[in-house]
C-alpha cells in the first residue's frame, strides 16, 4: 500500500502536536501530500445568550481560534511544505472521515488523550470514533 494524501486532525490539546510531529515526519520520509484539519464543532456554535453571544458571535470566534491553532502548528511543525488546511463545522469524526474521503487520503493521522472509564463514557473518544467508521487507516499517535 502507498501513502500518498495523510490528512492530520488536530484539536487544541498537547495531545494532537505529537501527531502532527509524527504525520509530518512520515509524510516527508515517504513523500505524501499533507492535509491538516481541524473541526468546529457545531455543538459549541451556539452561542450563549446569557454571556450575550449568539451562534454567529460564537462561530466567529470559533473560527478564528482555529485559525490560530492552525497556523501555529504550521509555524512550529510544518513551516513551508506544501499543506491543504480543512476547517468544516460539524461532528469532528464524522466530518474528518467525510474530508478524508472527499480528498482521497489514504491515512488519517489522529492524537489521543488515552482517556478511560467514566471520563470516556462522558466526553467520548474522537480517535476511537475514527478507528471504528473508517474505511481509511488511521494511525492513532499516543502522547510520548
Ligand atoms: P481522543 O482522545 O480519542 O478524543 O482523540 C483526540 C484526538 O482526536 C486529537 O488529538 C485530534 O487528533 C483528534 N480531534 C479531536 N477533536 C478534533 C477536532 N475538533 N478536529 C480535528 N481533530 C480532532
Amino acid at each position: 500500500m502507498s501513502f500518498k494524501k495523510i490528512l492530520i486532525s488536530v484539536d487544541e490539546s498537547q495531545f494532537s502536536i505529537e501527531a502532527v510531529k509524527r504525520g509530518v515526519e512520515l509524510g516527508k520520509a515517504i513523500g505524501a501530500e499533507l492535509g491538516l484539519i481541524h473541526v468546529i464543532d457545531e455543538s459549541q456554535t451556539v452561542g450563549n445568550i446569557d454571556a450575550g453571544i449568539s451562534p454567529a458571535d460564537a462561530l466567529k470566534i470559533l473560527e478564528t481560534e482555529t485559525e490560530k491553532l492552525m497556523q501555529g502548528l504550521i509555524d512550529l511543525y510544518i513551516h513551508d511544505l506544501p499543506l491543504t488546511k480543512f476547517t468544516p463545522i460539524g461532528k469532528p469524526a464524522a466530518q474528518i472521515i467525510k474530508t478524508a474521503e472527499q480528498w482521497n487520503a489514504d491515512l488519517i493521522v489522529t492524537g489521543t488523550h488515552r482517556t478511560t472509564g467514566w471520563r470516556r463514557l462522558i466526553i467520548g473518544s474522537i480517535s476511537e470514533d475514527i478507528i471504528r467508521h473508517s474505511k481509511i487507516p488511521v494511525l492513532v499517535v499516543p502522547l510520548a
